[in-house]
């Protein structure tokens, strides 16, 4: 097996509040994997640090070889936009862009040139079933609509790791699962490692494997009848 994300004895804490008492994950490359737990257990800010976007206090993160919580700021940021794509619980599309600039804004800052990236970001609009809504607004979107735009934003640079976030949170169960179908579709497709936090079973349901996060250590869902 190859480890495509891994965190080691990570510790974090928000103030005097523990997020993350010592966690350890080690995520399989192409694997999708949901990690569960209560509200509040530090399923996001496991997420957050693997993705480099939170630093953890004591511990280690690593990828691909690479030390990310060792990375300057500026690399971390340069490893996310190269390498990781991300979903939230609310899509976060940008209001002022187009639903297609949304969709290649990740090639845009990669460097991609613009006719190109909106050339990219086009073609997934039939597979969202979204054809001919390209030069929408997200405000002009239905809730599902826009969650399958950040997916395709997520996935259009065809990312090592996509984390997502409670993806289908916002969503009623006939869409959140049409997301859950097209993300883990287009995940196998490319073969990208998924990170799903959810605290839903049938979300769950959709990865490789389930662990779960309680008071800040994950552990292993056969763990926990002892
Ligand atoms: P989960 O994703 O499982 O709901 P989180 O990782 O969001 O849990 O939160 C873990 C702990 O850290 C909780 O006690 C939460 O209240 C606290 N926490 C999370 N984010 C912040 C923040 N920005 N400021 C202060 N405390 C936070």
């Amino acid at each position: 097996m190859t480890v495509a994300i891994e965190a080691r004895e990570v510790v974090f804490s928000f103030g005097r509040t523990p997020a993350l008492r010592s966690a350890n994950l080690a995520v399989e490359a192409g694997e999708v994997l949901a990690v569960m737990g209560p509200s509040g257990s530090g399923k996001s800010t496991l997420l957050h640090c693997l993705a480099g976007i939170l630093v953890p206090d004591s511990g280690e993160v690593w990828f691909d070889g690479t030390r990310v919580d060792k990375l300057s700021e500026e690399r971390r940021s340069a490893l996310r936009r190269s390498s990781f794509g991300f979903v939230f619980q609310f899509g976060q599309l940008v209001p002022e862009l187009t639903v297609v600039e949304n969709v290649a804004l990740p090639l845009l800052l990669g460097g991609v040139k613009r006719a190109e990236a909106l050339r990219r970001a086009s073609g997934w609009f039939a597979r969202l079933g979204l054809d001919g809504m390209e030069q929408r607004r997200s405000g002009e979107l239905s809730g599902g609509q826009a969650q399958r735009v950040a997916l395709a934003r997520g996935l259009v640079a065809e990312p090592r790791v996509l984390f997502a976030d409670e993806p289908t949170g916002a969503l009623d169960s006939l869409t959140g699962e049409q997301v859950m179908d097209l993300l883990v579709g287009v995940a196998r497709e490319q073969g990208t490692t998924v990170v799903l936090v959810t605290h839903e079973a049938r979300v769950a349901a959709y990865a490789d494997r389930e662990v779960i996060v309680r008071d800040g250590r994950v552990i292993a869902p056969d763990r926990i009848a002892s």
